[in-house]
């Protein structure tokens, strides 16, 4: 459970987040949607433990996580651009996070391995990044985050750089996993469609400022303005 109470952040004199308050229930499938600049990859890492100090509150499971470094908030990230080290074989890349938290050798192996069947690349250990295809790829970056068996699982437009049709696949996928691992998750998007369609409940962003938090329906059916209205209303 992810509680988050008065959240502002800036950068220099300019505030980005202005006062971002919502809870996220256990096992939740949550969405940040909003239009590019709106402020919900920097909500994200602020969530993870990086960027620049903020006031307010982030706990989660009820403990207040000011002051934890990234890797001992308990979450794991999957970033807008998915880099994976490309010297790296895919095992290895997997295989990143747990060496960094002293997993015992024999046990890396295992988790790797486990990683990489939950995303359905078990066969893929040796290859290089150069030799995935987009969606390989972030299918490879999804299990580095999962092998590490986070808490919560940040997610920022873990899709964007795939075409359509891989696009719609990889969110069934990533549904059912999410379900079948029963991980708060949440997903950034600026994509109302892919929002809509996997996610339990959304927060729409604007200017830094959560518009409206519901259920997709909800949202559709009782927008609170006319921006909310306009961006459920928009295909991207
Ligand atoms: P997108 O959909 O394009 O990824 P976003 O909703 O994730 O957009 P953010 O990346 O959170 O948007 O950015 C929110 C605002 O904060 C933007 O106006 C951006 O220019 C500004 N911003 C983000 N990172 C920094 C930074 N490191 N320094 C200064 N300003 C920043
Ligand atoms: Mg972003």
């Amino acid at each position: 459970r992810i509680d988050i109470e008065q959240l502002t952040l800036s950068f220099g004199s300019t505030e980005v987040l202005k006062g971002i308050d919502l809870s996220i229930e256990p096992g939740e499938f949550f969405a940040f949607l909003g239009p590019s600049g709106s402020g919900k990859s920097t909500l994200l890492r602020a969530i993870a433990g990086f960027g620049p100090a903020h006031q307010g509150r982030i706990l989660i499971d009820g403990e207040d996580i000011a002051g934890r470094m990234p890797w001992q908030r308990d979450v794991g990230m999957v970033f807008q651009s998915y880099a994976l080290w490309p010297h790296m074989s895919v095992a290895k890349n997997v295989a990143y996070g747990l060496e960094e938290r002293r997993v015992p050798r024999s046990e890396i192996k295992e988790r790797v391995l486990a990683a990489l069947d939950l995303v359905g690349m078990a066969d893929y250990a040796q290859r290089y990044p150069s030799q995935l295809s987009g969606g390989q790829q972030q299918r490879i970056a999804l299990a580095r985050t999962l092998a590490v068996e986070p808490r919560v699982l940040l997610l920022d437009e873990p899709l964007s750089n795939l075409d359509a049709g891989l696009r719609i696949q990889m969110r069934q996928e990533l549904l059912q996993l999410q379900r079948r691992l029963g991980i708060t998750t949440i997903f950034v998007t600026h994509d109302q469609e892919e929002a809509n369609t996997i996610c339990d409940r959304i927060a729409v962003l604007s200017n830094g400022i959560i518009q409206q938090i519901g259920q997709p329906s909800e949202l559709y059916d009782n927008p609170v303005n006319e921006f909310v209205a306009r961006f459920l209303g928009t295909t991207n």
